[in-house]
């Protein structure tokens, strides 16, 4: 067992696995934060999104999309926040959470005046979203 502190590569509870392919790993959040929280991560222990292939990619996410679907029907959420943050579990994988209809937005945390985005404190100008812009297009 190469990475045997991974919950992905080492499954603890099989309990918890919805399925287990090439395609990629879903299963039940050991620690949900509400019923029909899941997470979906890639086959093989690669720790970021930009570790992974375009392949890799294309699976896992088509995997997500399938659970998503599932998950809504399941639990009548309004939706899923698709979550990857990556500061804990290093195995490349996102975090499909049900919004209830009552329950509060996910994105003022993030992007409000009082989220994550005001404490970093990111204001561009526009030469710098220009710079970026034609940068990442010569990539796509
Ligand atoms: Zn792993």
């Amino acid at each position: 067992m190469d990475h045997p502190e991974c919950i992905f590569c080492n499954i603890q509870n099989p309990n918890l696995v919805i399925t287990n392919t090439s395609d990629g790993i879903a299963m039940i959040y050991p620690e949900p934060v509400r019923p029909g929280h899941v997470v979906v991560g890639v086959k093989q222990h690669k720790q970021y999104l930009h570790d992974i292939s375009e392949d890799e990619a294309r699976k896992m996410f088509a995997l997500a999309n399938r659970m998503a679907k599932a998950i809504v029907e399941m639990t009548r959420a309004e939706k899923v926040y698709v979550v990857g943050v990556g500061d804990g579990d290093k195995h490349f994988h996102v975090h499909l959470i049900p919004k209830m209809p009552n329950d509060a937005k996910l994105g003022p945390y993030i992007f409000g005046e009082k989220g994550w985005a005001a404490s970093v404190g990111s204001k561009f100008e526009a030469a710098e979203i220009a710079k970026y812009v034609k940068a990442l297009k010569q990539k796509v």
